[in-house]
């Protein structure tokens, strides 16, 4: 069984569960992205969400890349890791006014605004701060992005982004407000899409809609088609790295651009996910009456994913070179959806043994929490080892 690497006898003595962070598979990782979205009209916003780690962001700030937030505490922690504001996008459904405020006054790229009300609410309180606030309409294209629904975000009956029907009453708007100025058009369709033709599809609804706006004398400078770009959960020792290659073909194949435009691409998962691993012991090897468990000391509290989403992630005995096994794997959370993996092949297992759940890079760290009270997970990073 080919298992990743990992400093083995260095993580004696640390206290687990902790994410173990491979620095040579985040830099190749980036050294792929950059290599195939080399056009100078293209713009990557790494999306602070999917790991907020502060030395992960300092990494991404130091390479280059822009800064794709969610919220005003992922603001001040992209621009205290580096990021220029001048290279951050804010998205987000549910805007409060203190974050919108603190985006204008950091000087932010633009605001990827999703209804009629955010729009009136972010005029006014541009007006109040003396200044025009850039915005750029998130658009729902339809198009599905044929992955799990609680990660599907460009469909009609979705909460985010405007309509298609809802379109021309936002830019009009735009249009008539002082402090307001429409920028661009945004689209973020889903997460975790492997299909590249998924992509092609939506570059296809952009040409459409741009189309359409063009006729009614409607252009602008930025299309920011968002992020949603999936790793391989299955191998990650055989593929480490997301498909940058076949993405920005896609893009720069069916993507129809108006002189000058400029292209934005807000990744998440295909940045991060694949160099994040999360360590954890086996307490106690319990066998069931038609089932064997292994019960770790790391639960759905550091790693939610596959009770949120029934999610899969590669597990790997990194202790044990003995035979291969069959093994339920649970962590030790008072929820019966605290479960890892079913039927999952391990080396045998003994109480003690260390366990590397894979691919744990991105939505995992940033979204542990204290239930049951538990201490919030740390980080070790390879190159400290
Ligand atoms: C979550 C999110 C992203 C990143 O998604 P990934 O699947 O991690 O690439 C990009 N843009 C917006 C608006 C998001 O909400």
């Amino acid at each position: 069984m080919i298992k990743g690497t990992f400093p083995i006898d260095k993580f004696d003595g640390l206290r687990t569960p902790f994410y173990y962070y491979d620095c040579d598979v985040i830099r190749k990782t980036v050294e792929e992205l950059r290599r195939w979205s080399q056009q100078p009209i293209y713009h990557i916003h790494y999306a602070v969400k999917a790991n907020a780690n502060n030395r992960i962001l300092k990494f991404l700030s130091s390479k280059g890349l822009g800064a794709d937030c969610v919220s005003g505490g992922e603001i001040e922690a992209a621009i205290n890791a580096g990021f220029k504001p001048s290279e951050i996008v804010f998205a987000g459904v549910g805007k409060a006014d203190w974050e919108i405020e603190l985006a204008l006054e950091k000087g932010i790229f633009c605001f990827n605004v999703e209804s009629l009300p955010e729009l009136e609410v972010i005029n006014t309180l541009a007006a109040k701060h003396n200044k025009k606030a850039p915005v750029a309409i998130r658009v729902n294209p339809d198009v599905d992005a044929h992955t799990h629904s609680y990660i599907t975000t460009g469909l009609k009956e979705n909460k985010f982004g405007f309509n298609l029907s809802q379109i021309d009453e936002a830019i009009a708007f735009i249009q008539q407000s002082e402090n307001l100025q429409l920028i661009g058009l945004h689209f973020h369709i889903g997460s975790q899409i492997t299909d590249m033709t998924v992509f092609q599809h939506l570059c296809i609804s952009i040409n459409e809609i741009q189309e359409s706006l063009a006729q009614k004398g409607v252009t602008v400078e930025h299309i920011n088609v968002g992020g949603g770009l999936g790793i391989n959960y299955h191998h990650p020792n055989h593929i480490p790295i997301a498909d940058f290659e076949g993405y920005f073909k896609v893009f720069g194949l069916y993507l129809k651009l108006r002189p000058e435009q400029q292209v934005h691409f807000e990744l998440g998962r295909a940045v991060v996910a694949q160099c994040g691993s999360l360590i954890t012991e086996v307490l106690y090897v319990k066998q069931g009456e038609t089932k064997r468990f292994v019960i770790t000391d790391a639960g759905m509290t550091e790693l939610i994913r596959p009770a949120l989403y029934d999610a899969y992630h590669h597990i790997e005995n990194i202790s044990s070179e003995a035979e291969i096994e069959l093994y339920d794997v649970a962590g030790p959370i008072c929820e019966s959806s605290d479960v890892f993996g079913k039927d999952v092949l391990l080396n045998r297992t003994n109480r003690g043994d260390k366990l590397a759940i894979r691919s744990a890079g991105a939505y995992g760290e940033v979204m542990a929490s204290r239930y049951n009270l538990r201490q919030l997970p740390y980080a070790v990073f390879s190159d400290d080892l």
